[in-house]
């Protein structure tokens, strides 16, 4: 159900502390009451208003919350960029980002070490297409053995970086992941793959659907409670 969003949805907010935050205004049809919505992702505040909330009441709202906003802004895990020293957590193994000594041009892995060619303004760049190209290495090498085991085509392989999900298929059998995955432990990636994989043949979250995710993986409750609990870590790389 779409409503008529507000004409400047964009505003800004001083908080307590002296710092002022852009904040996103949107109108939900389901929305009951005029709420704040933080993502624990990338500290993005949005305040939602119901169908006939008035914007004036909405702003009062948000700044009678600045507090509180401010307060959970400041309990978000601090942001990890990607540059010389860093520690990723590779299929949860620690990689540390470093510069070659050589002189070479490419990046490569050696050990638990990636070296990045190249200056400041292209390292960034360099480490996520490197993590890209690994994550599509990956969950593709998985999803072509899971395939064959359920016996659907794959007709398309998206790697992409969603602001919520980690996964998704659609009803043409074209799948879709989340680059960060390549950032989890294996088993929580088998899940995912799996679970994405299960829906070319069941496209519903049916008792049908988990149990042929069960006969893909095996058990997934630990793998789902990681999801739950780290997911918003992940999102904070690069
Ligand atoms: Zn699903």
């Amino acid at each position: 159900m779409s409503i008529p969003q507000p004409a400047n949805p964009i505003r800004t907010l001083a908080l307590p502390g002296g710092r002022e935050i852009a904040f996103n205004l949107r109108r939900s049809a389901r929305a009951r009451h005029i709420l704040i919505r933080i993502d624990e992702a990338d500290g993005d505040v949005e305040l939602v208003l119901p169908r006939r909330a008035s914007v004036r009441d909405g702003l009062a709202f948000a700044h009678s919350r600045a507090g509180w906003i401010e307060a959970r802004l400041g309990a978000l895990p601090p942001a990890v960029p990607f540059r010389h020293g860093t520690v990723l957590p590779l299929l949860g193994e620690p990689l540390t980002l470093s510069r070659p000594v050589n002189g070479a041009k490419r990046t490569r892995r050696i050990g638990d070490e990636l070296m990045v060619p190249g200056d400041e303004a292209v390292f960034a760049g360099r480490v996520r297409r490197w993590l890209i190209a690994e994550a599509r290495r990956e969950i593709g090498t998985r999803a072509e053995h899971l395939a064959r085991r359920v016996e659907r085509p794959i007709r398309r392989l998206a790697i992409r970086d969603p602001a919520t999900r980690w996964g998704s298929c659609s009803a043409a059998g074209g799948l879709s992941f989340s680059w960060r995955l390549i950032l989890a432990p294996p088993a929580v990636l088998d899940y995912v793959v799996a679970h994405e994989i299960a829906h070319l043949r069941e496209l519903n979250h049916s008792a049908r659907f988990w149990s042929l995710v069960d006969g893909l993986v095996g058990a997934h409750k630990a793998e789902r409670a990681w999801l739950r609990q780290n997911g918003a870590e992940l999102r904070r790389y690069g």
